[in-house]
């Protein structure tokens, strides 16, 4: 095998089901790498960090955490947050420390239906019978959670506290991920971008925003390109499914908007996502967009869908597209057979639909 099908992958499965999906997806790439279109090997580290890890050292990684994964090929990632843990400090101490510190500014989002999975959408008219098929690009670098404020700036007292937080947005911040949308809408069957800011309430960041937006769409007189508010881009999701292909939106808002995108495909469990350095001077990450999901964590039930469908963009990422492809293949075949577990309508466990997957691959 060439040194350009050998990978080391850092897993770093964290709290809840982050481990389950994890390890389901450890299993499927297994196979994949013995049986798929072609040969890859896969040598994993894996990282014990997250909120346990917390409960020890009183941090979520170690203080080197980033230095020990500079030199993967790329990051697995599960998912972070438990109750024992204030959530903006889990965030910070571990997902959000390696997206910023290797610089992961692009955070691709893919939303589509797939075969089998019943989605509030489905059915209602408009969306009868379309394939749905959206990829929402997230700012990921600057933004909303750029950590900027701060707290008690008030001297007045008990009750009169005063927090700041900021947005910080800057024009080559906006432009390189404006840029990347109207490059992969090239790609794509529907060449068509719709920028998302909520510019008439924000006046300097959000118009910054729209005003880069627009100067590189000028470039791409190919690629349809439209705005829209993000309010009424919420509405847009629901009501008019059809008409988006490539979204890109703050940090803020394409979290929430993906978040949405993935309840209309039909559950969190299906998402799948990439925070991706794009220069590759850093590894890249991929992980489910969901969270720990505590509620069910621990009963063998989590949706590893989402998880298996970051595992093809890593793979695409690493350059085995025809690997990838079998993947995704999988996944829709899976989900089609009706392998599927509860959140999504089924029965099926998270290991009964791993199985159900490997067995198509
Ligand atoms: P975070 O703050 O980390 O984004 P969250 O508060 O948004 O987390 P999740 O952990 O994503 O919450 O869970 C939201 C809901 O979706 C929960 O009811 C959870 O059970 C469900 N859910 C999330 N992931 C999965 C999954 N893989 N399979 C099944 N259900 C899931
Ligand atoms: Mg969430």
């Amino acid at each position: 095998m060439s040194a350009r099908h050998r990978f080391t992958i850092a897993a770093v499965p964290a709290d809840g089901v982050g481990t389950e999906v994890v390890d389901a997806t450890r299993t499927a790439l297994a196979e994949l790498a013995r049986r798929g279109p072609e040969p890859f090997e896969i040598t994993w580290r894996e990282f014990d960090w997250g909120s346990h890890y917390y409960a020890e050292h009183g941090r979520m990684m170690p203080e080197d955490g980033l230095d020990r994964l500079r030199d993967m090929d790329a990051i697995f990632f599960g998912a972070v947050g438990w109750p024992t843990v204030p959530d903006h400090v889990s965030l910070w101490g571990l997902r959000l420390a390696i997206c910023q510190g290797f610089d992961q500014w692009a955070n691709i989002r893919p939303v589509r239906f797939l075969p089998g999975v019943r989605s509030p959408l489905r059915g209602t008219q408009g969306a009868q019978d379309r394939a749905l098929d959206w990829v929402v690009i997230r700012e990921n670098s600057e933004g909303e959670y750029a950590g900027l404020g701060g707290r008690n700036l008030s001297a007045r007292g008990p009750g009169h506290e005063v927090a700041v937080q900021s947005a910080l947005f800057t024009e080559a911040g906006c432009e390189r991920i404006v840029r990347y949308a109207f490059d992969l809408a090239r790609t794509r069957q529907r060449p068509k971008v719709t920028g998302v800011t909520k510019s008439n309430a924000q006046q300097y960041g959000m118009v910054l925003w729209d005003e880069v937006f627009d100067r590189v769409a000028e470039e791409y007189p190919d690629v349809e390109a439209e705005r829209v508010l993000v309010d009424a881009m919420a509405a847009r999701f629901v009501l008019q499914p059809e008409s988006l292909s490539v979204v890109v939106a703050s940090n803020l808002h394409a979290d929430i908007l993906s978040d949405l995108g993935s309840a209309l495909a039909g559950s969190l469990g299906v998402a799948a996502s990439a925070n991706l350095n794009p220069e590759r001077r850093f590894p890249s990450m991929f992980e489910p967009v969901h969270g720990s999901a505590p509620d069910i964590a621990g009963q063998g039930v989590a949706n590893p869908i989402g998880a298996f469908g970051s595992a093809a963009l890593m793979l695409d990422h690493l350059g085995l597209r025809a690997a990838a492809a079998a993947l995704e293949a999988a996944i829709a075949e899976t989900t089609g057979a009706g392998a599927l577990t509860p959140d999504i309508g089924g029965t099926a466990t998270t290991d009964e639909v791993t199985k159900a997957l490997v067995d198509r691959l």
